[in-house]
């Protein structure tokens, strides 16, 4: 996503429904897509994994987290223009041929539900999926495999207003924001960043 500014996509101008089915989809990478994890998100899940200290985050990072490429708009203050920039975040591994989350059991249940994070708890509010026409397209896109999603657009599930679809999505450009500048702060070296990743794995 490219700017600050959400416009929310027209459908969704009056609130929409949504409840999730609990079938683990996109649990599973089947949606193609990367869960993305921030520095609050692995604080909070080491914690509730009960992994202690620097340790407890070097052991997670070992055996959860991927280092992928990410995007962010950015116009300085008082810049006529900003630009894209590319760089490294954080992401779940996946394990198995289905490419399942770690924390996803045989029933499909999240067992780190209470810590999981914030990307799994604003889904499907995500900007990509709210912000005008190409964010309903997205969600029509994502709905052809979530089936909470499908009910959504028959308009059954718990009602979201407007007001609460934006502020999910303009959490997670905050998020998104925060961790853009820190990299940048950084020379955009996610080992600066993230002092417990295992380099040369
Ligand atoms: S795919 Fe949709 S219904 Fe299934 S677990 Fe994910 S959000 Fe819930
Ligand atoms: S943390 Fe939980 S909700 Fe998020 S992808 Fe893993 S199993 Fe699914």
């Amino acid at each position: 996503m490219t700017t600050s500014e959400i416009n929310l996509s027209k459908e969704l101008e009056n609130g929409k429904e949504f409840s999730c089915k609990a079938c683990g989809a996109c649990c599973r990478g089947l949606l193609e897509g990367e869960v993305y994890l921030y520095k609050d998100d692995i604080v909070r899940l080491v914690k509730h994994l009960k992994l202690k200290g620097e340790l407890g985050l070097k052991e997670f990072a070992r055996k959860y987290v991927n280092i992928i490429g990410q995007t962010f708009y950015w116009k300085e203050p008082g810049a006529k223009r900003g630009r894209n920039y590319k760089f490294k975040t954080l992401a779940f591994k996946f394990t198995g041929d289905d490419e399942h989350c770690f924390f996803l059991d045989d029933n499909n249940l999240c067992t780190v539900h209470k810590a999981r994070p914030f990307q799994c708890r604003c889904f499907p509010w995500w900007r990509m999926m709210v912000n005008s026409s190409s964010g309903w397209k997205n969600l029509i896109d994502y709905s052809k495999k979530c089936p909470g999603l499908r009910d959504s657009l028959s308009n059954k599930g718990k009602f979201y207003s407007r007001d609460e679809i934006l502020k999910w999505a303009k959490r997670e450009y905050e998020i998104e924001k925060k961790y853009f500048l820190e990299m940048k702060k950084n020379n955009f070296d996610i080992y600066r960043v993230y002092e417990f990743l295992p380099k040369n794995e």
